[in-house]
């Protein structure tokens, strides 16, 4: 490092497992750029001071994990639209002690849901399993994209009507339904959807695998799964034994980060750099 470094880094709690300094320190390095990415661990109290020294250090960009995607917006002298209705930040710029708050988990997404299945969102049903942080932006960049249907699922039904009752008034072109987890309504929107995307943690490392009648499933456009540790989920494990094509998320881990790489440098991001460094093909 040199004292003409630019700075970069993700602050989270915990943070320690991140695997976005690889990928972005990969980026930097492939294209001859003096600039270094480091992980900050801040605990939940301290987010808000933290996000406030941005402003008289020298970094450039900050991504922002769980469990500040939402607290850090307060601090921001810019929203795009697509934070704003998220209501969750993931990437900061810096410039000159002026902050802008974006979120690349959406475009993420959508790019490693296009990439991978071929899916598009625009006239597409899509079953969305979850209701929290992950959930609400996939239904977001669903209706921004103007998806025909979109069936929302939770193990908390309360918090599935909760986010589809939200969105459902902003996007009345598409029409959202949601139910529990284990309802009769979870049967029918399984057979309906043309994708099935799990945005909850089952099947995370350490929690329980979703219990869903796959059989029931026939979409073209297959199974994504937001998780990614495991690499081979429980839910890609159970949806391949049934021949459904099937994928985990790492693919919205880089994209995002892609994303947020061009927003704070201004330079396409070398994807396949970035790929390899996380660990895929
Ligand atoms: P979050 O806000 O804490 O929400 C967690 C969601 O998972 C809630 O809807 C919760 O349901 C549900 N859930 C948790 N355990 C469950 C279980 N055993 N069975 C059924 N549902 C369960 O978390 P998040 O930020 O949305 O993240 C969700 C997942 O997506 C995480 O595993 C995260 O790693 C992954 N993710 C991946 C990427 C990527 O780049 N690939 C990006 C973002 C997130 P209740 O409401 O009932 O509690």
């Amino acid at each position: 490092m040199s004292g003409k470094t630019l700075l970069f880094g993700i602050f989270g709690h915990p943070v320690s497992q991140s695997r976005s300094p690889a990928m972005h320190n990969a980026a930097f390095k492939a294209l001859g750029m003096d600039c270094r990415y480091e992980a900050y661990d801040i605990a939940p109290g301290g987010i808000g001071a933290a996000v406030e020294k941005i402003r008289s250090l020298p970094l450039s960009g900050v991504n922002i994990t769980v469990p500040h995607k939402r607290a850090v917006m307060a601090d921001m002298d810019y929203l795009s639209p697509e934070a704003e209705l998220a209501g969750a930040v993931n990437t900061v710029k810096n410039e000159g002690g002026r902050l802008s708050g974006y979120n690349t988990d959406i475009e993420g997404a959508l790019t490693a849901l296009r990439e991978f299945t071929g899916f598009s969102p625009e006239g597409g049903k899509a079953l969305v399993i979850g209701a929290g942080g992950a959930a609400r932006a996939l239904v977001l960049g669903l209706c921004m994209r103007n998806a025909a249907r979109i069936f929302i699922c939770n193990r908390t039904a309360e918090k599935a009507e909760s986010l589809g009752g939200e969105f459902a008034g902003k996007f009345p072109r598409t029409r959202i339904e949601f139910s529990g987890l284990e309802s009769a309504e979870a049967g029918r929107f399984i057979a309906e959807a043309d994708i099935l995307i799990n945005c909850s943690s089952a099947g995370m490392e350490g929690n329980a695998p979703l219990a869903l009648p796959l059989e029931r499933f026939g979409g073209r456009f297959g199974v994504y799964d937001l998780v990614y540790k495991p690499r081979v989920t429980p839910l890609v494990a159970a949806a391949k034994e049934l021949g459904i094509k099937a994928e985990s998320g790492i693919d919205m881990l880089l994209y995002q980060g892609a994303k947020s790489f061009e927003i704070w440098t201004g330079v396409p991001a070398p994807v396949e750099v970035m790929r390899k460094a996380l660990g895929g093909g």
